[in-house]
């Protein structure tokens, strides 16, 4: 097998993929949290770890892939400012936040579904797994990186800097980062001005608290990834992703809070997606400029003229390299349709391919670019370029002006259930199961028919058949060579 580069955040290199114990690989990515809908810029970064983790299994390793979701701790300010979001939807609803919890996580379940991404190995919540924190805080605060303030514990990460790189993941400058932050004012709790809390003192209407050894209170949001990627995945495993949006914070502290607790650092590699854009502003909900994937579908939103197929949009999505920005757009969705449309045209005028002795065109090398690109921290862009050659290649055989051996038919085939289907998760419709299989038989001897009464000069009966077919919506190409078709 050729080696596969990623992308590292961390070392900001592309790095040959070496997992620690092969053929298991560790991965944990940042899950939603459950507070509202998830939108398409969410749905991003999901479908784009959804391939990583197709890729992986397609190159046999074996994957544990954890993907958590976040019930407690995330407050508006992603900070410690603000209310925590799921708390307040639930006071504004008049709901229990485990009802917000559970509503939007079925929500989102549905949406990776119709994305068609496989589910994780697992999926752990923050709220199971406070003793956990809890313990991380703990140890930290004995291992001299953290400290208590009036039942809130804050990470020091002053005295952490002196220690350790804090800002390896972004290369910024601690200077930098002070500066951007504002000055303490005597009022606050903590002792730093970068200085995050692991875990907050609650205030008594504080809607989901719990007991600790400093009182009542919450998770911070980061600690929650440092627990669960642990428990799961130990202390120190094979990659960790997320949005390019949580590595100046979350990640950096997430990395930052683990070497405190165990002296590790916790991923080998660290991947983050570029993000879905707007008119070249980041989808966010705050922003209001986000699109949902349920108003996508259904074309039902002002600034849409229609609906679009979720296999569409997921193809939209990947025809982008995960490291660029995407921007969204009625023209980029509507150009992602007709490629989709060229490319699934393709893959089922394959099966109806005529092979000859000979073949004029070098599938193997189309095949093996397309795993150069792949293995080229997952260039997905400039793999499914090889896959637009390969449906020129189908339809220029198809109307007779090249040719293609039956070992060539079949490793076009391959390619493509490989590399469209299993890696890039598109599903066609009618390639489902029995039932494709079935209407494919049924046109075939329909077409038969027609093709003898034909030969019967039963010029009548041909004819209806053919009208039929097409009313019903098959595309009938007649040749020397007998007939073609397609839906
Ligand atoms: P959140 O629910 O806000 O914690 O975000 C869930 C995931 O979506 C995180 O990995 C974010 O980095 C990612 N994300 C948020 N907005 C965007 C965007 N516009 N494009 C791509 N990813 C995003
Ligand atoms: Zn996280």
């Amino acid at each position: 097998m050729q080696p596969l580069f990623l992308y590292n955040t961390l070392t900001r290199k592309k790095e040959e993929f070496k997992a620690i114990n092969p053929p298991y690989v560790g991965m944990y990515v940042c899950g939603p949290t459950v507070y509202s809908d998830v939108h398409l810029g969410n749905c991003r970064t999901f479908i784009s770890f959804d391939l990583v983790y197709r890729y992986l299994l397609h190159c046999g390793y074996k994957v544990r892939y954890v993907r958590n979701i976040t019930d407690a701790g995330h407050l508006e300010g992603d900070g410690d400012v603000g209310e925590d979001k799921i708390s307040k939807r639930a006071k504004l609803q008049q709901l229990e936040p485990m009802e917000i919890v559970q509503a939007y996580t079925v929500d989102f379940r549905e949406v990776m579904r119709q994305f068609n991404n496989l589910p994780p190995s697992i999926e752990p919540t923050a709220t199971g797994h406070i003793i956990e924190q809890q313990e991380i805080a703990e140890t930290i605060i004995k291992n001299g990186y953290a400290y208590e303030s009036n039942g809130t514990i804050y990470f020091d990460v002053e005295k952490f800097a002196k220690e350790h790189n804090y800002t390896a993941l972004t290369g910024r400058k601690l200077e930098d980062l002070l500066e951007g932050t504002r000055d303490l004012d005597g009022q606050d709790e903590k002792r730093g001005r970068l200085d995050f809390a692991l875990w907050i003192k609650a205030k008594p209407e504080h809607l989901m608290q719990w007991r600790s050894a400093w009182g009542q209170g919450f998770p911070g949001w980061h600690i929650e990834c440092s627990a669960m990627s642990t428990k799961y995945l130990g202390a120190h495993f094979d990659i960790h992703g997320g949005g390019m949006d949580l590595a100046p914070t979350h990640h950096t502290n997430e990395i930052a809070q683990n070497l405190a607790y165990c002296g590790k650092q916790p991923a080998n590699y660290w991947m983050h997606t570029n993000m879905l854009t707007v008119n070249g502003q980041k989808m966010s909900k705050s922003l209001g400029n986000s699109f949902l994937p349920r108003e996508l579908f259904s074309g039902i939103h002002h600034l849409l003229t229609k609906g679009y197929n979720p296999m569409v949009v997921r193809f939209f999505m990947l025809q982008t390299h995960y490291r660029s920005t995407l921007d969204f757009s009625n023209d980029a969705l509507n150009a992602a349709e007709t490629a989709f449309d060229r490319l699934h045209d393709a893959y089922k005028t394959l099966r109806t391919l005529k092979a000859s002795d000979k073949s004029t065109e070098d599938i193997a090398a189309l095949q093996k670019a397309c795993y150069d690109a792949m293995n080229d921290d997952l260039n997905t862009s400039v793999m499914m370029a090889q896959l637009f050659d390969a449906a020129r290649i189908i339809n220029s055989t198809n109307d007779g002006k090249s040719s293609l051996t039956r070992a060539d038919i079949d490793l076009l085939h391959v390619i493509f259930q490989n590399f469209l289907v299993d890696i890039c998760g598109v599903k066609f419709e009618e390639d489902n199961g029995e039932a494709a299989t079935v209407l494919h038989n049924v046109v075939d001897v329909l077409l038969d028919m027609r093709a003898k009464a034909k030969a019967d000069k039963n010029f009548q009966l041909s004819d209806e058949l053919r009208n039929k077919l097409v009313a019903a919506g098959v595309k009938i190409k007649d040749g020397k060579e007998g007939s073609t078709w397609t839906i």
